[in-house]
């Protein structure tokens, strides 16, 4: 891995145009082992500029020969895997078996699927037929969708590479040239990509990376004339940021923003099963998913039931070195991040919640790990569904669970948050697996399951949890203009 960190800005590696420079920490130590630009408005200028300049020969590429070339790219993540791997998991203090069987080849499948799906579009058309008096109109029109320019990309820092790729296949795959902006806390696999992306041979310009802080990089991105579309994951308040910045030059914009995902466990469901789920829900990726199941609401009957098991299995995650193989659960990404997380916890103490397991920072494992970022997995009950730890993202190891008695009630409490990402419902009772699937109001319910992803379904999240949705045909009608043509005849 390097210890400085350049631009990629028309297939060259540049330093930031104001010579500044940021640390990126290891959050598994606390200490700092590469540098990133601290890059400003200039350097996205010259990346839009770059991108700008590239579009229009880009956009009448052949779709086979884009294809072609973002299958070449993840090929190369492939080949890299191990490698890749290893610098998400430094770089972010996920466990490195994470890494490898999740987030990389992840990555790698998002650019293979939207390689294939540009090779497999149609396109609708509509036949008009207006019966005049001796002049019978007849027309034909069809619909041309066209890729809309330059697309800026800003991503967070809990899924860097894989967040990232599921917004530059299908930017680069309908025809747009793209500037991203990857998370300043984690920027090493964003880095390495550039470089993957210009040994894979994509013209100078079609893909840029720069990096930087959100506040002055991201800000000129998203403000940026000549960028009509914006594709943003992040926090709701940043996503709020973004919105107002985009609406003066008229952007689109996708925006997934937070979760605080209600996990509905019925008496009538396989317990076994909604047990392992729970606890993998709660601290997969240490609680940094925003899918994660965050607020447990269990049906009274089984509930102290289900919350000494849940607390077995917080208790038995392997806390360790996220580079050590057998690790499952490892650093928070930053000493803010894990500040922010302990003080909702002494919040919930506060408000009379019991912290039945954690509740405070984890022992280092190793001595290479003495000043790391790690939290304990950490189950609460007794906390009123309204106050703030119930209603606020913490993003962290830090799971709620709350009783219900009845199913109004648990759809009650499940929709009383200002997010609608993701729920979960256990129950082996059909018509209220279907009924609770109607009634909740979130943009994704997985019933008995979490995290089963289909990259064809439609993603995001409603209310405060965002606008629009990624994924599948989605995506590919998200980054490209719809035009009719009306040929009469
Ligand atoms: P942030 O909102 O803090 O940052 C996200 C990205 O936006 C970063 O690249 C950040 O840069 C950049 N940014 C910050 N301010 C601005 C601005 N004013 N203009 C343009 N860009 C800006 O989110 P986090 O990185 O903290 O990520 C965690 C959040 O992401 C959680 O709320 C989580 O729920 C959400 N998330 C949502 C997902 C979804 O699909 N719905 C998936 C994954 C995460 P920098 O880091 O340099 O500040």
């Amino acid at each position: 891995m390097p210890d400085t960190l350049a631009n990629l800005i028309n297939n060259r590696f540049e330093p930031p145009r104001s010579g500044q420079y940021l640390d990126t920490i290891e959050p598994a130590t606390g200490k700092p082992y590469a540098r990133l630009p601290d890059s400003s408005a200039d350097d996205i200028n010259a990346a839009v500029d770059a991108a700008k300049r590239a579009f229009p020969a880009w956009a009448a590429t052949p779709p086979a020969e884009r294809s072609r070339l973002l299958l070449r790219l993840a090929d190369l993540i492939d080949r890299d895997l191990e490698r890749l791997a290893r610098a998400e998991s430094i770089d972010t203090g996920k466990p490195i078996s994470l890494a490898r069987s999740v987030d990389i080849p992840r990555a790698a499948a998002n650019f293979r699927f939207f390689a294939s799906a540009i090779l497999h579009t149609e396109s609708a058309s509509h036949q008009t037929n207006l019966a005049g008096a001796g002049d019978p109109q007849r027309a034909i029109n069809y619909t041309l969708r066209q890729p809309r320019g330059v697309a800026g990309l800003i991503s967070p820092w809990n899924l860097p590479l894989y967040l990232l790729s599921w917004k530059l296949a299908p930017a680069l795959a309908t025809g747009n040239t793209a500037v991203a902006k990857p998370s300043e806390v984690t920027p090493m696999t964003a880095h390495m990509l550039s470089e993957l992306a210009v040994e894979a041979g994509f013209p100078p310009g079609v893909l840029n990376i720069v990096h930087g802080r959100g506040a002055s990089a991201g800000a000129a991105l998203v403000s940026h004339p000549d960028v009509p579309t914006i594709s943003f994951t992040g926090g709701t308040e940043t996503g709020r940021a973004i919105a107002h910045a985009g609406a003066d030059t008229f952007k689109r914009i996708s925006l997934e923003l937070g979760g605080k995902n209600p996990n509905l466990v019925f008496a009538d469901a396989d317990l076994e099963r909604a047990i392992l789920e729970s606890v993998r829900a709660a601290f997969t990726n240490q609680g940094q998913v925003c899918l994660c199941g965050s607020r447990i609401l269990v049906e009274r009957s089984i509930h102290d039931e289900f919350v000494d098991r849940l607390v077995q299995g917080a208790k038995a995650r392997r806390i360790g070195d996220p580079l050590d193989e057998s690790t499952e659960h490892g650093a928070l990404a930053s000493e803010d991040h894990l500040k922010k997380v302990h003080a909702y916890v002494e919040l919930a103490k506060r408000l009379g919640g019991q912290i039945r397991c954690g509740g405070a920072r984890a022992q280092a494992p190793n001595d290479r790990c003495a000043g790391g970022y790690f939290y304990e997995p950490t189950v609460i009950t007794g906390l009123d569904p309204a106050c703030r730890p119930q209603q606020e993202e913490i993003f962290g190891p830090v799971t709620i669970v709350t009783p219900f008695g009845s199913d109004d009630e648990a759809i009650a409490i499940a929709n009383s948050t200002p997010f609608g990402l993701a729920s979960m419902v256990w129950t082996n009772n059909l018509t209220r697996a279907h009924t609770m699937a109607e009634r909740l109001d979130s943009a994704i319910v997985w019933i008995n399951c979490w995290m089963l992803r289909d990259l064809r379904t439609p993603f995001g999240g409603m209310k405060h949890s965002g606008l629009g949705r990624e994924g599948g045909n989605e995506a590919l009608r998200f980054f490209t203009e719809p035009k009719n043509v009306c040929i009469r005849y």
